[in-house]
């Protein structure tokens, strides 16, 4: 099992350009016995790492990353740390009840609070910035639904940093002619994803957990003693493993029950090149906060530091075969870019400097999950869709209490070892899929259908 062909420098995010050269740590090449074994160093493999070690210092820990630290997701990302979690706020209330909604807003507002405070205490270099995030509409209809989803968030009490802004006040920040009334939440932030993934790796190294890169997962094997974990270059014996390979556990060969759990959906994102201080006077965004529209095949925008705008989404594509392996996508580049220039005309000649994309982990009940697996020796985390970026820093701790065996409110929590509906045959899941994105896509169509080309 080889990630190595996939670290060419063109199927690298835009950030990793950008964040220059990288050194990795030298691959597994010998035996160890261990307290933990973390497979996948993103996000989730790496703060889990970290706290574990924070509340036991003397416990060995070992992260196992098949490429390079922020080779996945986590280090592909458009950096919104947002409380979105699953689809849509009504497709949540529907399929999983009131009280499980308002718990999942409270844990995700935990999660950017979380994520912002362990920046800020550990000066973590990520170019975070709290500026908050504007969801827009497009068409009457979009405004229709947008109003609607505004009234359920102060119904259950979950507006408090939410505004509603009319068409002439969204328009007062973004000089677009595209855009409709919106939802300002105030209390949401973005980052540089490579700078934060590697900023996190030296954080749990300077605690002392060891980071082996290169170093491929072949075979997770559960015994009585110790759960063994088979690299090429040497094989781990560990008290308890966590499977932090999001998108790509579909290949993780190892324990029953872990392959079905979820499937890879690419996502694919661009970025221009830097605007000049004109640019950005005559396009507006004054505050240079995130946005992202209220489409069922969601947009988002983003300013980086040196005057960039990264935007993505507006279409996905289910993985036909390994996550690992690059799927481009110009038809969906090629959407992003006119879709920049449809909200943006005055950025018609803008050059569009990087495209790439990256897989997400989605299942088929739309929310997370964090489970065992088996016995309480394999903690599994997978299902972030596209909004793991907070999620997956508080989804860190709370891996850290179970794999301490604590009871805690973050262990309680529902996504917590919740029964997930199985998605067994590749086939199906990906004609689903298929299907899904069609519909979505259907709805999109409907809602806009009368809007200027
Ligand atoms: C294009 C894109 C844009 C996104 N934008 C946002 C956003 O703006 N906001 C947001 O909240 N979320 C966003 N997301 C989702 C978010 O990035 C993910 O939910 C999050 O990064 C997942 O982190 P992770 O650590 O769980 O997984 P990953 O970062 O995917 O890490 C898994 C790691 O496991 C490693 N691995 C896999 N198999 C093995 C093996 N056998 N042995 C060893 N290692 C292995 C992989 O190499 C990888 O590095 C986006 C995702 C994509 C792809």
């Amino acid at each position: 099992m080889t990630f190595e062909r996939d670290l060419r420098l063109e199927h690298r995010s835009f950030w990793q350009h950008e964040h220059g050269p990288y050194s990795a740590n030298p691959p597994l090449s010998e035996n160890l016995d261990v307290d933990i074994a973390v497979i996948g160093g993103g996000f989730t493999g790496l703060n889990t790492a970290w706290q574990f070690k924070q509340d036991n210092p003397n416990a060995r820990v070992v992260v196992l990353e098949a490429a390079v630290i922020g080779f996945g997701a986590s280090g592909r990302n458009a950096g919104f740390s947002t409380k979105l979690f699953g689809l849509e706020p009504e497709l949540v209330l529907l399929r999983w009840g009131k009280q499980k909604m308002i718990d999942a807003h409270r844990y995700l507002q935990l999660a950017v609070a979380h994520t912002r405070q362990l920046i800020q205490t550990h000066a973590l270099d990520c170019d975070y910035r709290h500026t908050g995030l504007m969801r827009i509409s497009y068409s009457p209809q979009q405004s229709v639904r947008m109003g609607k989803t505004y009234q359920l968030f102060q119904q259950l009490g979950l507006d408090g940093d939410m505004h509603w802004q009319e068409q002439a006040q969204v328009r007062q920040q973004f000089n677009s002619p595209r855009f409709g009334a919106g939802i300002h939440e105030s209390d949401t932030g973005y980052l540089n994803p490579c700078k934060q993934v590697r900023a996190l790796k030296a954080l749990a190294e300077s605690a002392g957990v060891e980071v082996y890169e290169m170093t491929a997962v072949t075979q997770v094997e559960r015994t009585a003693a110790a759960i063994l974990v088979h690299t090429l270059g040497g094989r781990i014996k560990a008290d308890k493993v966590v499977l932090a390979t999001n998108a790509y556990s579909r290949e993780l060969p190892g324990p029953d029950g872990l392959r079905e759990r979820q499937y890879p959906l690419w996502t694919y994102q661009v970025v221009t090149e830097p605007l000049s201080d004109e640019q950005w006077q005559e396009i507006g965004w004054r505050q240079r906060e995130a946005f992202g529209d209220n489409r069922q095949m969601l947009h988002y925008f983003r300013p980086t530091t040196d005057g960039r705008i990264v935007m993505g989404g507006g279409d996905v594509l289910p993985q036909k075969g390994l996550a690992r392996e690059e799927t481009p996508s110009p038809a969906t580049w090629q959407h992003c870019e006119a879709h920049l220039k449809w909200i943006y005309p005055q950025l018609a000649n803008t050059r569009i400097d990087y495209r790439w994309g990256g897989p997400v982990s989605v299942n088929l009940d739309m929310v997370p999950e964090i489970s065992f697996i088996g016995d309480e020796r394999i903690i599994y985390s997978g299902g972030c869709f596209g909004h793991g970026v907070a999620l997956t820093h508080l989804n860190g701790r709370t891996i850290a209490d179970l794999l301490n065996g604590r009871k805690t409110e973050l262990s309680e929590f529902w996504i917590v070892n919740r029964k997930s509906l199985p998605m067994n045959s590749d086939t199906l899941s990906f004609w689903g899929g298929k299907a899904a994105r069609q519909a979505l896509k259907a709805w999109d169509w409907w809602e806009e259908r009368r809007l200027e080309a």
